[in-house]
């Protein structure tokens, strides 16, 4: 019995609204089955009156029923009942005809449409009643054969049987769709649960929206996440979210979701209501179609991609910027630089800065205010740069300022620069003067960055050449220097690494007494020997020495070459004199270097070595080169003032200088002898001079009448071609051997 129960269908399980066709299907064929039953009644003639009346008197109420009832059971057994008597009547007006008896399996298959016992039994129950009791009572009304006549109960049984079969077989195919459904339902219902979870429970946040915009299913996540209540209010729409897009595209952003039929991935910003807190919200939307291809639902998970994007701002930020002024770094300035070209309708400045005898401060005062100096530096640039220009750093002490502009901006921003820095720079609780030699280059539409850059920076080195602290506009003219400049400095490497006596050796030039003739000393003064032969002078290498830091080599070579040949010349002459460079003095290693080559010359009295220093190089450093030299003069060697007279020149600051000799400068010195303000100046300078207890030596004296002015004036000593041009070793060497003979020239 259970087993038979577990196998027949439960049945009543249809939804609602299929119930509901299903029914009015029904009930409307019902209505006309009576129609057409009554037609057929008609003509079957008077005598079939009162079967008609009877069979339209009871499908009517059943019909009534059916639409009116509220149960859905009642109404499907009024339906099945009027099915019922309408096959009843069809056979009783058809006079039992067999083949009338169709109908009611017909019906069997209609009702079997409601999924239901009820109906179904009603109907078994009723039409097998109906043989009985109608074949018992008006047997030639419900069969055509006299054996059905006869025996009427058991032809209503074979009927009801046979109506029993047609209704297993409806039973059987109910309950099979039944189990499918089921399965189905199972599936379903499953996939949802599996949906659910991945749709509740997971940590991202997601929505469903309907095409107006309607959120109709968030997630925990989604509500924890915009800080929402855990139910929102019917029709609550993604404008009553509690996030503001904050650019115009993410405001547009669900006519983005739901413009595209492939899946979108877009990221914005949003602005938080709440606290207002910037967020970057990434969103992955999936439209869902029906299939008319209409958007039915917009399936949303977003990321808060916050913490991500600020790491790319960040490490953006390192890559463009340099760490230490905060400025552009090199590769974000040629990208820009490359950009503004090719965008703008102006022409371009490109502002090539470098800043003067950086080196000494780094190495006078340490990295850490050559630092100070550098953030300083970009502080201020940014004050006097128009707002908008691009500026960067370079690396090490060189910066580079780029903007569009009429011609002429680049010269005129150059100079605001250099106008800036009249005010000295305030590094800590001091302040440090710093100029800047200026580079300044236009260019017009689209150029290589390298090339503009190059040329802005060979500017810059015709403006530092020039001596600093001054704004030099390009020029092709400029161009060949810089491939002098790097062919200079592959000579000097080359001519350092050879035998520096061959190829870098000394010539010298003597100093002569105005008192006696003699030759007192004799500066040494470096050339160059090529690999072709060619002599060099100073100016061709002395530069790029300095400015590559070679002159450290050079220098201390200079001064070990000249103390040996004054060893040479020990018995013939006074002293030596080597020119120091404002570089060379800067050197943290200059004062040991000396102390080092003078230590390996135990017997030779340091005092007969001179250093020559420009006044330029004692102004321009900074502040323990007073310590630097009193270094040096603790080491006993004595100090010459060069070129006095092309700086400052002040008389006064000469007290403070710890100088042994004064050396006049030769255009103090060339024609002294016509010139009565030159003489008074150099009266001045002498008498200053010898009341320090400095020497004084007038250089570059060309002409007998200078010579004679000066030897007037009291200048106890000379330099100049008038004596001797600077000499290679050995004619100088002559030179000396014959000193006695051209010192009476002199005298006589
Ligand atoms: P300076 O120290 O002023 O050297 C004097 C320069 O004047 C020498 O040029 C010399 O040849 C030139 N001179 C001497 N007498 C006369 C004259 O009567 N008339 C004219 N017109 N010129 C005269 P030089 O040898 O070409 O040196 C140029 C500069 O190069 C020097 O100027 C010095 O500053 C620098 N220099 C030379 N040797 C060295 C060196 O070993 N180390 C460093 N750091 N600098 C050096
Ligand atoms: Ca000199
Ligand atoms: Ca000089």
């Amino acid at each position: 019995m259970t087993w038979l129960r577990d196998r027949l269908p439960a049945g009543g399980g249809l939804r609602d609204e299929d119930w509901a066709g299903r029914h009015r299907l029904l009930t409307v064929l019902l209505a006309v089955v009576m129609v057409v039953l009554t037609v057929f009644g008609v003509f079957q003639g008077e005598h079939h009156a009162v079967t008609l009346l009877l069979t339209d008197g009871l499908i009517l109420p059943a019909v009534a029923a059916a639409a009116l009832l509220r149960s859905r059971r009642l109404r499907s057994v009024a339906v099945a009942l009027g099915f019922t008597v309408a096959c009843a009547g069809f056979v009783s007006l058809s006079h039992g005809l067999t083949e009338a008896h169709f109908t009611f399996f017909i019906v069997v298959a209609a009702l079997a449409l409601y999924r239901d016992w009820a109906p179904f039994g009603a109907f078994l129950v009723a039409t097998t009643l109906h043989h009985g009791v109608f074949g018992t009572l008006v047997g030639d009304h419900t069969y055509d054969h006299q054996n059905a006549t006869a025996h009427p109960l058991i032809w209503a049984l074979v009927h009801g049987v046979a109506v029993l079969f047609a209704a297993g077989f409806q039973l059987i195919s109910w309950s099979l769709s039944e189990t499918e459904e089921q399965r189905a339902q199972e599936n379903l219902d499953e996939s949802q649960a599996q949906l659910s979870v991945a749709f509740d429970e997971t940590p991202v946040p997601m929505a469903m929206i309907d095409p107006d915009g309607v959120l109709v299913r968030t997630n925990a996540a989604f509500r924890e996440w915009l800080r929402l209540p855990a139910e929102l209010p019917a029709g609550f729409a993604l404008t009553d979210l509690p996030i503001k897009s904050v650019d115009e595209a993410g405001a547009r952003l669900f006519e983005t979701l739901t413009g595209r039929t492939e899946p979108v991935t877009v990221t914005h910003q949003y602005r938080r209501a709440d606290d207002g807190s910037l967020m970057w919200v990434q969103v992955h939307s999936t439209g869902l179609y029906d299939r008319h291809g209409r958007l039915r639902m917009v399936f949303v998970h977003c990321l808060d991609v916050t913490a991500v994007r600020d790491h790319e701002a960040e490490l953006h930020y390192q890559v463009r910027h340099d760490s230490l002024t905060g400025l552009l770094s090199r590769k974000a300035f040629e990208h820009d630089l490359a950009g503004l070209l090719d965008r703008s309708r102006e022409p371009v400045s490109v502002i090539y800065l470098d800043v003067d005898r950086f080196k000494t401060i780094n190495d006078g005062s340490g990295h850490t205010t050559g630092d100070d100096v550098l953030r300083a530096l970009a502080v201020r640039l940014r004050q006097v740069v128009p707002a908008g220009a691009l500026i960067a750093r370079l690396g090490g002490d060189e910066f580079v300022v780029a903007l569009p502009g009429p011609a002429g901006t680049g010269l005129r921003v150059g100079n605001g620069i250099l106008a800036a820095l009249a005010e000295p720079l305030p590094i800590g609780a001091q302040e440090l003067p710093v100029s800047v030699s200026v580079g300044v280059t236009t260019a017009f539409g689209p150029a290589a960055v390298d090339d503009v850059v190059l040329a802005a920076d060979t500017a810059m080195y015709a403006a530092k050449r020039a001596g600093g602290n001054r704004v030099q506009v390009f020029t092709d003219a400029l161009r060949v220097p810089v491939q002098e400049r790097i062919a200079a400095e592959t000579r000097l490497r080359r001519a350092l690494a050879a035998s520096p006596r061959h190829t870098l050796p000394l010539w010298f030039q003597p100093v002569v007494s105005t008192v006696t003739g003699q030759i007192i000393g004799a500066e040494a003064l470096v050339r160059m020997r090529t690999p072709e032969g060619t002599i060099l002078g100073p100016h061709a290498f002395v530069g790029v020495a300095e400015e590559t830091g070679l002159i450290v080599p050079l220098g201390e070579h200079v001064l070990r070459s000249a103390i040996d040949h004054l060893l040479h010349w020990s018995d013939r002459l006074g002293y030596v004199s080597v020119n120091v460079s404002p570089r060379q003095l800067a050197e943290p290693d200059f004062v040991p270097m000396v102390a080092g080559v003078l230590a390996g010359v135990p017997h030779l009295d340091p005092s007969r070595v001179v250093l020559e220093i420009t006044e330029t190089a004692l102004l321009s450093s900074a502040g323990d080169v007073s310590e630097r030299l009193a270094a040096l003069k603790q080491l006993g060697v004595r100090i010459a003032l060069d070129d006095f007279g092309t700086g400052y020149s002040s008389l006064t600051w000469l007290k403070s200088l710890p100088a042994d000799i004064v050396k006049l400068d030769r255009s103090f010195v060339a024609g002294l002898a016509g010139d009565p303000r030159k003489s008074s100046i150099i009266s001045a300078v002498l008498w200053l001079a010898h009341s320090l207890g400095m020497s004084t030596i007038a250089e570059g004296v060309e002409d007998l009448a200078d010579w004679s002015a000066l030897q007037a004036a009291g200048c106890p000593a000379v330099q100049g071609y008038f004596f001797s041009k600077p000499l290679p070793a050995p004619d100088f060497d002559r030179m000396l051997a014959s000193a006695g003979r051209t010192s009476s020239l002199i005298r006589s």
